[in-house]
């Protein structure tokens, strides 16, 4: 398949129709990203890769960051993970406190704010030094040593984070964060800071194209079993409130970040990355939504 002759079809058609997206500007840090930014980057699961556009730049990987955080936690945690976060779509917007009061201090799934907080309790309780310890789990599944988190952004976040202190103080409220509610926030706000490419986003993510299964060193990162698990949480929760309208367009699992960075994932074929700054009214890449629509609706 010529993705790349594909990739610059769709770009040719995408630009046609006026992007009405946003960029996010309530971390402040995210604000000063050029809006026109685009990039795309796909990896077959026999290691063919196809770029497009500024897919060599790094941005905010913000959200995408939370499956990685679910595997290991889920990797330590075991089933037991799943009395203190649910699996099922919230329906509302990404740092929503609505639900948790009915809902008793449980999230409803651990790709919405309050979820990945309950995710980074986890790994601050279980892991030694947890932003050591959880960069080198990225670097590991990367297989690149240099992937890091964005101090700038972790401290820029910190700086206007009150919905997430105010998330993480409600669950523990309900003993559904144990920690230090400084220490679960400071991991969370660097998770979200970590920096990635186009390229090495997809490179990462590749494994849960392959059932778990590290290319670099064939590797399972996860069983073939979670990996299921993990796609089908992406499939019907990775994009918010608008997870249904992801699933209609696009059909694939995937996550979205409010760097404008967008994850999915072809089950046996391939992942993909899309990076467009400016986000639609429910937090999500509306350019990276609409070419990920055209290209699997196309191929
Ligand atoms: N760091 C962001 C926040 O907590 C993550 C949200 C996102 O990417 N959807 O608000």
């Amino acid at each position: 398949m010529d993705y790349n002759k594909i990739f610059a079809e769709i770009y040719t058609e995408l630009e046609k129709i006026p992007d009405t997206g946003k960029i996010a500007s309530y971390i402040p840090e995210l604000g000063n990203v050029d809006p026109n930014k685009f990039g795309v980057h796909l990896t077959t699961t026999d290691n063919q890769d196809y770029s497009f556009g500024d897919a060599n730049e790094k941005f905010s990987i913000q959200s995408i960051a939370k499956v990685l955080a679910l595997i290991l936690a889920y990797d330590l945690e075991g089933e037991k993970l799943w009395d203190r976060v649910g699996v099922e779509p919230s329906g509302t917007s990404f740092n929503s406190l609505v639900q948790l009061e009915s809902d008793l201090g449980i999230p409803r799934n651990p790709f919405i704010n309050a979820g990945a907080l309950v995710i980074s309790d986890v790994l601050v309780g279980h892991l030694k030094n947890p932003k050591t310890d959880f960069i080198n789990f990225v670097r590991k599944v990367a297989n690149d040593p240099t992937i890091d988190y964005s101090s700038r952004i972790a401290d820029s976040e910190k700086s206007t984070g009150y919905r997430n202190a105010a998330l993480a103080n409600f669950m523990k409220s309900f003993n559904n964060i144990h920690n230090e509610i400084d220490v679960v926030l400071d991991f969370y706000f660097h998770m979200c800071s970590i920096e990635m490419t186009c390229k090495e986003l997809s490179r990462t993510f590749l494994f849960m194209a392959k059932k778990g299964v590290n290319t670099h060193n064939n590797e399972a990162i996860l069983s073939a079993a979670k990996s299921k698990r993990i796609n089908s949480i992406m499939q019907l929760c990775g994009f918010y409130d608008e997870a249904g309208e992801f699933a209609f367009k696009v059909g694939l699992p995937g996550k979205s970040g409010v760097g404008g960075g967008i994850i999915a994932i072809y089950p046996g074929k391939y992942s993909i990355a899309v990076w467009s700054p400016k986000l639609n009214k429910k937090g999500n890449s509306s350019r990276g939504i609409k070419f990920l629509e055209m290209l699997t609706t196309e191929v």
